[in-house]
């Protein structure tokens, strides 16, 4: 443990509702709150925490990148709302040319994890959905940037970040 994350107590905004965060883990929630995920922020469970520029998160979040990480499906627990999530899956605009399946809540449409064929068992959540601020910051801070062949062309390399013009994996 660093010393950084014992010494700040987390930070969850009025979006997060009724998350927490400890030593080992945190929750996600929704915007409206009906549904919450337990996920490790650590390995083994956490896999990695990256941008990503491709031109289906651009589209899905309505932004210009997604802020995802990816935990293993073994790890992940839904704390509630689980039934409330829909999906949508396809492969047309999928670089890889796999199927990508989102699940998002039925009542708010906040985007709680996607799912890839190419890479089963984990799941790709969303680093907005983490209720403990301070995480966004610490622990889970991306690490690297990929797809940066279609980033917006304002926008330049993350400092400290590692590089991939497609995935990075
Ligand atoms: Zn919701
Ligand atoms: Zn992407």
């Amino acid at each position: 443990m660093s010393a950084l994350t014992n010494e700040v107590s987390p930070h969850i905004p009025l979006a997060g509702g009724d998350g927490w965060s400890n030593e080992e883990e945190a929750t996600a929630t929704c915007f409206c709150g009906a549904v919450q995920l337990k996920f490790p922020t650590q390995a083994p469970g956490l896999v990695r925490t990256y941008l990503c520029h491709c031109t289906d998160c651009r589209k899905i979040t309505g932004s210009m990148f997604a802020s995802n990480f990816s935990v293993l499906d073994t790890h992940l627990t839904h704390l509630r709302g689980r039934e409330n999530l829909t999906s949508f899956s396809q492969s047309r605009t999928v670089a890889s040319k796999t199927t990508m399946t989102n699940y998002f809540c039925s009542t708010c449409g906040t985007l709680m994890y996607r799912v890839t064929s190419r890479f089963p068992g984990s799941r790709n959540l969303r680093l907005g959905t983490v209720d403990d601020f301070h995480l966004h910051e610490t622990k889970l801070k991306p690490k690297l940037e990929q797809f940066t062949e279609s980033r917006v062309g304002w926008l330049h390399d993350m400092e400290g970040m590692a590089q991939f013009a497609k995935s990075s994996r």
